[in-house]
Parts: structure tokens; sequence; C-alpha cells
């Protein structure tokens, strides 16, 4: 089997293994007032230390999650609470789901590269008093194609917006810094570089610090914002598995490069290329296959990829973010490609003849 889905998960880093097993070892609880739980409470400062300082953000607005969701929906309905909720177009179900019933909502369109419209944003931005959260993600699950947040951020703060960033994809790939982005919030996910899955973080810049009403209240841990005995493997585990992915960075566009020449001359059209993207991610379109039928395809060959929305390889959806980019039809013939940290160098020639195959069996005559 060869797994190319990291942006569904990222297989797990052995530091990271280490340090859960590490914490699964100690029996305290961090909100305990004796020695075993004054032991837990440390582990959990130094993971929170390793989380902000990665992040550009202060260990007091650093409040673990369960996960990229948890903190997204936190962000957005605690910041966003009273406020009108502009959304991207191209956002994750995590965010687009996010705000609550009865809220006032807004799509920012994106171009055709699967960028955000700043034009459109400045104009949406302008059009209305009512106090707004701008809600954009730094790369995107599907096509990899990164926003340009510091713009966005400008536009925001020139407006009086607040900004939230889901930065699920691009930690531990590209710098993430929630000063140097000029965001309000950003929500990050542990298992997307390399933790176990079922922790993540929002994190919360300090020149605006804004009221969270926890959606969990339980015994008011994370300061009152995320109630919950807090998951100390799991947290241990992404704060190693970041200063890893940190520490020994590893440039997959050249693979990526490789699989997308090839998948061109099979007959594929690619997605999202004249923007910055993610280096490890391609989204590859089959004119005359749907996305679904080359999952099972390539699953057959050994191949992991997935189609159309990515965290849901369940679903046979078509694809809303090629359909906001204006891909109309083809947004259900996508496959998403995404080499793990580990994936072998010979990935390249191995898909790409994979996927030649795939490709002229079923090929229209
Ligand atoms: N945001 C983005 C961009 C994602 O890709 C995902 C998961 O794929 C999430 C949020 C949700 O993260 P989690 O699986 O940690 O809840």
């Amino acid at each position: 089997m060869i797994y190319c889905d990291a942006n569904a998960t990222e297989p797990v880093r052995p530091e990271s293994l280490a340090a859960v097993m590490d914490a699964m070892r100690t029996t305290g609880n961090p909100s305990s007032s004796h020695k075993a739980g004054r032991v837990a409470r440390a582990l959990l400062d130094q993971a929170r230390r390793t989380v902000s300082k990665h992040m550009g953000g202060s260990v007091e607005n650093c409040v673990f999650t369960s996960g990229g969701t948890e903190a997204n929906v936190l962000a957005v309905r605690g910041i966003g609470q009273g406020r009108r909720i502009l959304i991207g177009a191209t956002e994750h179900d995590a965010v687009r789901r996010a705000p609550e019933e009865g809220a006032r909502t807004g799509i920012i369109p994106v171009s055709e590269n699967g960028i955000i419209d700043c034009e459109a944003l400045e104009t949406q931005l302008v059009s209305s008093s009512q106090a707004t959260l701008v809600c954009v993600m730094l790369a995107n699950n599907e096509t990899g194609v990164i926003n340009p947040i510091r713009e966005i951020s400008r536009l925001c703060r020139k407006a009086g917006a607040k900004l939230h960033v889901d930065a699920v994809q691009a930690a531990g790939r590209v710098p993430v810094d929630i000063l140097a982005l000029g965001a309000d919030s950003i929500a990050v996910s542990g298992h997307k570089f390399g933790g176990p899955k079922g922790a993540g973080a929002l994190l919360l810049a300090d020149q605006a610090p804004v009221p969270l009403s926890p959606m969990l209240a339980g015994g008011g841990q994370e300061r009152g914002r995320r109630g919950g005995t807090p998951a100390l493997p799991a947290i241990m585990g992404m704060a190693a598995a970041l200063d890893a992915a940190l520490a020994s960075p590893r440039d997959l566009s050249p693979l990526r490069d490789a699989i997308e020449m090839a998948a061109l001359q099979s007959g594929a059209i690619l997605s999202g290329t004249s923007a910055p993207r993610l280096a490890n991610t391609t989204c590859l379109i089959l004119p005359w296959m749907k996305g679904e039928a080359q999952l099972i395809a390539l699953d057959l060959d050994g191949f992991c990829v997935s189609a159309g929305a990515a965290c849901s390889s369940g679903k046979a959806a078509s694809s809303h973010v090629l359909e906001a980019m204006g891909f109309g039809e083809l947004s259900g013939h996508a496959i998403r490609v995404s080499l793990p940290w580990n994936v072998e160098a010979d990935v390249a020639e191995r898909f790409s003849a994979a996927y030649e195959r795939m490709a002229a069996r079923r090929r229209p005559i």
C-alpha cells in the first residue's frame, strides 16, 4: 500500500508516538493539586509552550481542543457572536458549518486559481455597518492553494473586522505565525502534521483578546474557554509532532511536480497550479472518470488517495472547492494526491504508472 492521503491524516511521527507513550504513563489529572497532578500539569504546560512558540502566540492564549473542527467552531461561534460572518468559498466544512443557527453569513468568492478574491472581500466588508468576522483558510485541503492572509488581514483591519484563519493544513508544512499573519485566531490540528488524532489548538491574538464562550463549560479548564480534562497524551503527541515537522522540513514539490507532469500526459487537468500551493498536494481532474471511480481503481492498484470533499472520503460528493473555482461538471471528477512526510522517493514513478494505466483503460475511444 502506498499512502498518498496526508491531508486526510499524516502518518504518526516516531517522536510523537514516544511522547504519547510517555504521557500515557502519567497518572495525574493536570487539574489536581497533588504531586501527580502537578507532574501532569507540567507536561501540559510544556506542550502549550511548544505549540504557542511555533505559532507565534502567547502561552495564555493557546486553547487546547479535540482537533481542528472544534478549534474552528470555538473561534467562529465565540468571536463571531453577534457579528456577520463572511466565509471563504473554499473553506472546509468545519468552518462552513460552524456558525450558529440564525447567524448572518456570507460567502467570499475565490478566483479561478482558488485564491480569495480580495476585491470582492473589500466590497463585502464596506457593504454593511455590522461588525464582521472573516474566516479564510491559510492552505486549502483539496488543492493546497495558499491564501494571501496578510493582505486579507490588512483589509480586515481597515474595516475593523476580525479575522479567523483555519491553518489546519498549513501548520507543520509552511510557516504559521499568528502575529506575522495578522490574524485574530488560528486553528491547528495535531494529526495533520504527524501527531495523534484527537488534539488541536485554537490560538488567539493577544492584542485584541476576545472573551470566548466555551462550547463545553465543564470544569472550567483552559482558562474557562474549553471544559473537560485535557487529552494529555494526544496533546503531548501533537507538540512533539510539531517540533519534529519543523525540525526536519522536506520539500515534496519535486515529487508532486513529477506526478503532475505525468498526469497531464495521461489527459488530466490540474487545478490551482498558478497559485502558491502546499508542496505535498495536487488535485487532478480526469474528465472521463468520476473521482470516486478513480479512488477505487487506484485503491485496487495499491494507492490511497481521496476524492471530492477531503475529510469525507466515504462520500462521493462533487467538490465545492472546485465548483467555486469554476470547474462546473468536472468538480466530481477529481482526486487529491497528498504526499505524507515519510513518502518513498519512488512514489512519483509508481503513482504515475498506475494513473496512466487507469486513465488509458477508461479513456473513451
Ligand atoms: N480544516 C481543514 C482545512 C481540514 O482539512 C480539516 C480536516 O481535514 C479540518 C479543518 C478538521 O480537522 P480535524 O480533523 O482535526 O477535526
